[in-house]
């Protein structure tokens, strides 16, 4: 565009000059014009009047040469009035003033040429008369008038051509003058609109791609550029710019992705060998769990388990008493105190709500009443088996991640083994257990005489036996049924267990008879509390479903082992049944000690 107005200004500006020069060239052709008429008038002249003075000279000296030198200059100026005729063709007036001269001075060279044929015919006297009459002389006169008046017209005209042919040269030089600075000017001005759209977007290119170089993926050229032509070269390089960052962003989601699988894989392997280890500690676990027999040895082993696969995380196990109505500490690991006996089933949120229920950060949920000011944040996990809540597992602390894995496996496993532990120890009750009284039987008592009679026989204290038998016992379900005799057998176990001390075996023997293993104890000394026993079971009223049985009563045999005796038991069994045989005989409701021993302590009198 600019290119073009340049072009366009040149153009115009030689059109212009070069026509101005024609037209100066033209007024100077106009002015050497006039030169050449003048000068070709004064040639006519000065030969006119060369052929004058040819003339006299002829008339006066005779000499031939004269009168030729006469026609030719009359012949040359006649030609140069002619030429001068034919160069004012243009200009009527002056064309008309050279016709009248070129007229007259052919009358004067006529005039001339009559003294010059007398003389040329010898008559020179006669000659020179004709010129002493000065013939012709008005002629010349008028001649060089009217040559003044051309001559000075002609000038006239000199002049002004001359003048306009000034003009119009001043012209040509200012317009040069003008045209070459108004040039320069547009020159000037559109090379600084060149460089400066050129230099603008060179700039911003050079930015946006040292930007690119230093990391900027996302430097882009926003600014117009000032040209179609780097307009598309910023389009270009924004497109460029734009999927080398597509294509980086891809390749850099694409190592996200690679090392977030890759840390995926490294976690996945490490919890799958963690889980490894917790799965072969909790199987071991479960197996001394499986094998252990009392609770106290159940007790151990969570407390030496459980901090090994929770590590970090001090806890406590409780779990139900027979009655159901206590949770009670089991095991505690981790230096965690318990200072009750246990609570209550509803102050723990996880029993009431048989699932987990932590307090992960401190006042985030709900704490249990068991836990109180002990811990702020901590996890109880209910141990159920075959939906029944065996016990709760209570952690300070929290459970993440994959220990969520070895707690559910925990729980799992210390329920099953609680009620594993559970069940065998009913199944051990029920062969030890007399069903309708609740006391050891036979077998059981057997076992147990022999453990003790070993332990009395190896020198340990004295071992009592007590053989007891409801009086008059057939009457009950003769009189009363068979249900009201079981009822009295119900009331009468329950009274001997409860009145002889804790480490004495009560046990039902058979029928309406009972056995009592007294280790430490004598006969003698044993007496005392039989006799309480019998005075209180003498005592009883009873009762079954508001119907009055009456009383009853009780007869008891008592004989301490010596080593004299058999170590499986029968031989003092026999001999307790011997003295209460002898209770029976002498009248009943009556503790006999065993005469044997009686009669070895009235031998040591
Ligand atoms: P004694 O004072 O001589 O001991 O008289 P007794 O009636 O208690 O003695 P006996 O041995 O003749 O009777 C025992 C009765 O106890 C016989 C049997 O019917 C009854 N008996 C044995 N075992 C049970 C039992 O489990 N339930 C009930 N209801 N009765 C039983
Ligand atoms: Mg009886
Ligand atoms: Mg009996």
């Amino acid at each position: 565009m600019l290119g073009v107005v340049v072009v366009a200004a040149l153009t115009a500006l030689a059109a212009l000059l070069i026509h101005a020069s024609l037209d100066t060239r033209d007024s100077f052709g106009q002015v050497t014009h006039s030169a050449e008429v003048i000068e070709t008038m004064t040639q006519a002249l000065g030969e006119l009047r060369d052929a004058e003075s040819g003339q006299r000279g002829f008339i006066i000296t005779h000499n031939p040469a004269f009168a030729q030198s006469f026609e030719d200059r009359v012949t040359g100026s006649l030609s140069d009035i002619s030429q001068v005729a034919l160069l004012t063709a243009d200009n009527p007036v002056q064309n008309m003033r050279a016709n009248e001269l070129r007229r007259l001075i052919r009358e004067r060279t006529a005039v001339l040429r009559g003294p010059l044929d007398l003389g040329q015919v010898g008559a020179f006297d006669r000659a020179a008369a004709m010129v002493a009459s000065g013939r012709g002389r008005d002629l010349m006169s008028t001649i060089t008038l009217r040559a003044r008046e051309f001559l000075a017209e002609e000038r006239n005209l000199q002049t002004q051509r001359t003048d306009a042919a000034g003009q119009r040269l001043k012209g040509v030089r200012r317009l040069a003058i003008a045209g070459v600075t108004i040039i320069a000017l547009i020159v000037i001005l559109v090379s600084g609109l060149v460089i400066r759209g050129i230099k603008r977007p060179s700039v911003l290119m050079k930015e946006a791609m040292a930007d690119l170089g230093k990391g900027d993926r996302s430097a882009r050229i926003t600014s117009a550029m000032g040209s179609r032509e780097f307009d598309d070269l910023a389009t270009g390089y924004n497109a460029m710019a734009e999927l080398l960052e597509a294509a980086v962003g891809e390749q850099v989601e694409s190592e996200h992705q690679l090392q977030h699988a890759n840390g995926e894989l490294v976690r996945n392997a490490d919890s799958m060998r963690e889980r490894g280890e917790a799965i072969e500690l909790l199987g071991g676990m479960a197996h001394r769990m499986q094998a252990a027999r009392t609770d106290m040895e159940l007790a151990q082993i969570v407390q030496l388990f459980v901090p090994r696969v929770l590590p970090g995380l001090p806890g406590a196990l409780f779990v139900h008493n027979n009655s159901r109505n206590l949770l009670t500490p089991m095991a505690t690991w981790g230096g965690v105190a318990i200072e009750n006996d246990g609570f209550a089933p509803d102050q723990c949120w996880a029993l009431r709500r048989g699932q987990s229920h932590f307090v992960a950060v401190p006042g985030g949920d709900i704490v249990c009443a068991h836990v109180g000011d002990a811990a702020t944040v901590y996890h109880c996990e209910p141990l159920l088996a075959s939906g029944e809540v065996i016990g709760v597992l209570y952690l300070q602390g929290m459970i993440t991640g994959d220990s969520r894995f070895q707690l559910t496996v925990l729980a799992e496993n210390i329920a099953s083994a609680l009620v594993n532990h559970r069940l065998q120890r009913d199944l051990r009750e029920q062969t030890i257990r007399d069903p309708l009284t609740g006391l050891f039987n036979r077998r059981y008592m057997e076992e147990t005489l022999a453990i003790e009679i070993a332990r009395a026989a190896r020198g340990g204290p004295p071992l009592s036996l007590v053989m007891c038998d409801i009086d008059h016992f057939k009457r009950f379900n003769d009189e009363f049924g068979h249900d009201a005799g079981d009822f009295v057998l119900h009331a009468v176990a329950n009274e001997l267990r409860a009145r002889f001390r804790d480490g004495d075996v009560v046990c039902r023997f058979g029928g309406e008879e009972f056995t009592i293993i007294a280790p430490g104890t004598t006969a003698e000394t044993l007496l005392n509390r039989v006799e309480i026993v019998r005075q209180t079971i003498a005592d009883l009223t009873l009762e079954q479903s508001g119907k009055r049985l009456g009383s009853t009563t009780m007869s008891f045999g008592l004989a301490t082992w010596n080593p004299d005796m058999s170590r499986d038991g029968t031989t003092l069994i026999q001999t307790a049944d011997a003295a209460l045989y002898q209770a029976k005989r002498e009248g009943r409701n009556r503790a006999i000690v065993s005469p044997a021993r009686m009669l070895d302590s009235s031998a040591r009198r």
